[in-house]
């Protein structure tokens, strides 16, 4: 049986006072879900205010970005280690967001993956396509070349220590989300990809579903077979969305 998880990605939202009434009520709300895993990743600055908050509950924190380097004359970047001073458990790499608008191509998201995983933390490895290269006939061919990258730099293996999500650009912030069918077919197809470099591995890869997930699909999305759980944007905002989703877990 693979683990499940529902991991929020607030993006560049919230500030102090928002972030504590957040988390404070999504604490309570899913204090019961024991044996589930659930994740927030905050914006850099909160880590500290995430950390402290969320000591003994059942929410685990991560990041949504993080350097290629491990130290030096980086200014403005933020390293691993520097993140796993923090605790974090998870960090989100290659988000369609930072390879679209930040240029970040395959090769650096996988330098970011290994050096999320030298530091003994979990990377969130986002793959998915944009809507011209769906209705074009290749998304099967970009999500391989998002995955090959990280699976020729790190080795097949190396998903054994990592999630993947699968996020459709055309679906994210959209409120336009994939059928679960149409999320199902790409999952597949990940989970065979990834099976022929490590068979074993791609049985119990946690494959992620992520793009306009809200509390009124998220059970649907998660009862395909080969959809693990999400990665909750816009609705991890909305304490009762994120909530009923984690909640929609099996
Ligand atoms: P969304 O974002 O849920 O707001 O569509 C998902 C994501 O970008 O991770």
């Amino acid at each position: 049986m693979r683990e499940k998880l529902v991991a929020g990605n607030w993006k560049m939202h919230g500030n102090q006072a928002e972030n504590k009434s957040l988390l404070n009520a999504v604490v309570a709300g899913v204090a019961e879900l024991r044996g589930k895993d659930i994740a927030v990743c905050a914006p850099y600055p909160y880590l500290s205010l995430v950390q402290t908050m969320l000591r003994d509950t059942n929410i685990v924190w991560g990041a949504q970005n993080v350097s290629q380097y491990d130290k030096g004359a980086y200014t403005g970047e933020i390293s691993a280690a520097m993140l796993k001073d923090f605790d974090c458990s998870y960090v989100i790499v290659g988000h369609s967001e930072r390879r679209a608008l930040y240029n970040e191509d395959s090769h650096t998201v996988a330098l970011k993956y290994v050096a999320v995983q030298r530091e003994g933390m979990v990377p969130i490895l986002c793959v998915g396509e944009t809507l011209e290269q769906r209705e074009s006939g290749i998304t099967e061919k970009i999500i391989s070349e998002q995955l090959d990258a990280v699976m020729n730099m790190a080795g097949g293996a190396s998903l054994g220590k990592a999630v993947i999500a699968y996020e459709p650009v055309w679906a994210i912030g959209t409120g336009k989300t994939a059928t679960p069918q149409q999320a199902q077919e790409v999952h597949e197809f990940i989970r065979a990809r990834v099976a022929i470099q490590n068979a074993e591995e791609a049985d119990n890869l946690v494959i992620l579903y992520g793009g306009s997930v809200k509390a009124n699909n998220a059970a649907e999305l998660f009862n395909m077979p080969d959809i693990d759980g999400g990665l909750i944007g816009g609705a991890s905002l909305v304490a009762t969305e994120f909530i009923s989703i984690c909640q929609a877990l099996q």
